[in-house]
């Protein structure tokens, strides 16, 4: 569904991601690990176009995004509709939630599915209902970000994150930005994703969450994949040391 090949970023003389390639198919779940200001961020921030890569081929649906260097040697997006059918199918569940303060939560959810996918007000809204349900905050929709728990504004965050339909969706930490106790009703949503088939990439420190979900983990180390492999393989059998190490320290 979605592959990069050789993928670099700088900002400027600082090269944070050094040349990464990777393949998630349908139904695929990757989890990438790694050391704070290994890249995992960076790197998913580039799939969709938030920061703009320096070198490497995205392609999407089996097509590949048609990038050009402007005059900073930052690759941009030579087609409008490409771009803007990447972001409308590639979803991206930020750490800090990202829901709009002054919108209700189904407001919040319904906006998008309204303005990009052309869906009446009723269809947006019985749609939202259904995610709102699944996500366990039906009662919360007409309630503003502030006044849900950490929890409850990520798990509304990945509603609104559904409801557009992605056929990939991107996690960058989702949990990590949320008290102890509400760590596992988010994990129990993205798992529930995950049982249902949904293409996902995890940045996350939820090492044994990770074990337990991912067809594949990424371990990325100064902005390179140092391990890759099966849950069993990299939990059990890591071949570098350095992953190793960060596996014996965070789990
Ligand atoms: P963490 O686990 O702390 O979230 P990370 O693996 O997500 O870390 P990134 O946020 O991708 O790491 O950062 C990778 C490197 O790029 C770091 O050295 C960081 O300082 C640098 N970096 C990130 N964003 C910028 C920016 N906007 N300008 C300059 N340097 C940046
Ligand atoms: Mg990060």
């Amino acid at each position: 569904a979605l592959e990069v090949r050789d993928l670099h970023k700088s900002y400027g003389d600082l090269e944070v991601i050094k040349g990464i390639s990777l393949a998630a198919h349908d139904g695929d779940v990757i989890s990438i690990l790694g050391s704070s200001g290994s890249g995992k961020s960076t790197f998913l921030r580039c799939l969709n176009l938030l920061e703009n890569p320096h070198k490497g081929q995205i392609f999407f649906s089996g097509e590949e995004l048609q990038l050009k260097a402007d005059k900073t040697g930052a690759l941009q997006a030579v087609r409008n509709e490409q771009i803007n059918r990447l972001r409308t199918q590639v979803g991206f569940v930020f750490q800090n939630f990202n829901l709009w303060p002054h919108m209700t939560v189904l407001d919040n959810i319904i906006e998008a599915p309204r303005r990009v996918l052309g869906q009446s007000k009723a269809e947006a809204i019985a749609t939202a209902e259904a995610l709102l349900a699944k996500v366990g905050i039906a009662d919360k929709r007409h309630n503003y970000p502030n006044q849900l728990s950490g929890g409850q504004q990520q798990r509304a965050a990945i509603a609104r994150t559904l409801a557009m339909q992605p056929k990939v969706i991107l996690f960058d930490e989702p949990t990590s930005a949320l008290d102890p106790e509400m760590v596992q009703e988010v994990l129990g949503v993205i798992r529930g994703l995950a049982d249902e088939g949904c293409t996902m990439l995890l940045v996350t420190h939820e090492l044994s969450f990770a074990r337990q979900v991912s067809s594949q983990i990424m371990f990325f180390h100064q902005g390179r994949i140092e391990e890759q492999g099966t849950p069993e393989e990299v939990f059990e059998r890591p071949q570098s040391e350095r992953c190793r190490q960060f596996m014996s320290s965070h789990y």
